[in-house]
């Protein structure tokens, strides 16, 4: 290492990966693999899922992010050879060689094995996921008849989520209030019906007393239909079945969106490394993989130890644990220390329709048209790179745009 550049390699590219990657350019010589060319902001697909943000806002290509300083190859990392240390790409030929690996590949959509979940339902993950739901909906508006009966044009457009955590609640409010939207400008008799399926005994699990009351009252003002203590049993091309008090229902509907659960990226299952019950790479308050004293691994794909569990699997953590991992792997190539961090709860800020939100900040609850405006705000200070920051807020002026109604591109 001493003739040349130390080689640090970082397999990711959203929260953990790019952020780590932007906290160590410069430090050696980097390189930043991602199976997508962009970034994606996910705490606001919900917005663009509704028009009231553009992808390039939440979406940037890392081409406007990165500079020369960190290399960007395109591409899925297939293996990694922790001995050799060398990562194989799919379709690439050359194995990448790395001095220092961080790794940050994210999690997938957990279907828990669910008969045709797998099949059938939408996941809500990425760009692309909200683009194939935004066309669902639309294709469904666009098959019911200007004179249909109410009760014909609302089982035409009835849509499901699974799962009444943060997301499956933001994105029901917002579902909810586009359809409504598209009946009256379409002229349609009767309302669409969004129906949110938690098999817990209560919405947004885990979260606080009053930013549920606040969330419970959005959901009945957006008239999402709310079924807790329901499992999902099974789903097929034109709708699920749930299941309550050990009775079954089916129920007809244009599409069935999963935010039920994230599980351990199946690369991960592969990669020589500790994992906990999980399937989760153990790491040291270091963030260092347990035993590996050069590869790093940070977000939803590691075990972090010593945290407060609502943090798990969160953004707000995977953004702390960059800087933390940016600063260790600059004091390893300089053979200094290595450094640990208390992570913290930043806050909640949910979006509640297109014209709502919730933010929870230092234990105040505030809802409404402000907290929507403070929401932005907060967001637009968590996109990578102050000049991508400075565009967005200048475009946003802290308040996104009106949304785009269905059916308009
Ligand atoms: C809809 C939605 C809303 C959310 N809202 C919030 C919120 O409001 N607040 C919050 O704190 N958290 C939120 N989260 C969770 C948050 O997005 C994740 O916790 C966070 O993205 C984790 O960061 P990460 O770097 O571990 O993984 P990711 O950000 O998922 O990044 C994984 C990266 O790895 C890349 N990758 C995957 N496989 C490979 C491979 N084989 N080879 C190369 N690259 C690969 C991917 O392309 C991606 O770039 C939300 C998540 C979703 C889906």
């Amino acid at each position: 290492m001493a003739d040349r550049q130390a080689r640090v390699v970082v397999v990711g590219g959203g929260f953990g990966g790019l952020f780590t990657a932007l906290e160590v350019a410069g430090a050696a010589e980097v390189t930043m693999i991602s199976a997508e060319d962009h970034f994606t902001f996910a705490p606001m697909l919900y917005e663009y899922l509704s028009g009231e943000v553009e992808a390039w806002h939440i979406a940037p290509h890392y081409r406007e992010l990165l500079d020369e300083r960190v290399r960007f190859l395109h591409g899925a990392v297939s293996e990694i050879d922790f001995d050799a240390r060398e990562i194989s790409i799919a379709g690439r030929v050359r194995r990448v060689g790395y001095d220092v690996l961080v790794l940050a590949l994210g999690g997938v959509t957990n279907f828990w094995g669910v008969e045709g979940a797998e099949q059938f339902a939408l996941p809500f993950r990425k760009v692309r996921h909200a683009d194939d739901l935004r066309r669902r909906m639309t294709d469904a508006l666009d098959r019911i008849p200007p004179d249909a009966a109410p009760q014909d044009a609302r089982s035409a457009a009835t849509f499901a989520v699974v799962g009444a955590g943060a997301s499956g609640v933001e994105l029901s409010t917002k579902m909810a209030d586009l359809l409504r939207d598209a009946f009256q400008r379409r002229g349609l008799h009767g309302e669409p019906r969004v129906i949110v399926v938690e098999q817990g005994q209560q919405v947004v699990p885990g979260m606080d007393e009053e930013m549920r009351a606040v969330v419970e009252n959005a959901l009945h003002h957006a008239r999402v239909e709310v079924h807790t203590a329901t499992r999902v049993v099974r789903l097929t091309s034109d709708g699920f079945v749930f299941e309550h008090n050990g009775e079954q229902t089916d129920v007809r509907a244009a599409g069935v969106v999963w935010t039920a659960g994230v599980r351990v990226n199946p690369l991960v299952e592969r990669l020589a490394l500790e994992k906990d019950k999980r399937g989760l790479v153990v790491v040291e308050p270091t963030l260092q993989a347990q035993g590996r004293a050069g590869v790093f691994a940070l977000g939803d794909m590691a075990a972090a130890t010593d945290i407060v569990p609502t943090l798990a699997g969160t953004a707000q953590l995977a953004f702390q644990q960059s800087s933390l991992l940016g600063k260790n792997v600059r004091a390893l190539l300089a053979g200094e220390p290595l450094k640990t961090k208390k992570f913290v709860e930043l806050g909640e800020a949910l979006s509640l329709g297109t014209e709502d939100a919730a933010v929870l900040a230092g234990g105040q609850v505030v809802s409404g048209a402000l907290a929507r405006q403070a929401r932005y705000a907060l967001y637009t200070g968590r996109l990578p790179t102050w000049q991508h920051r400075l565009k967005v807020g200048a475009s946003w002026f802290f308040g996104g745009k009106a949304p785009r109604p269905l059916g308009l591109q």
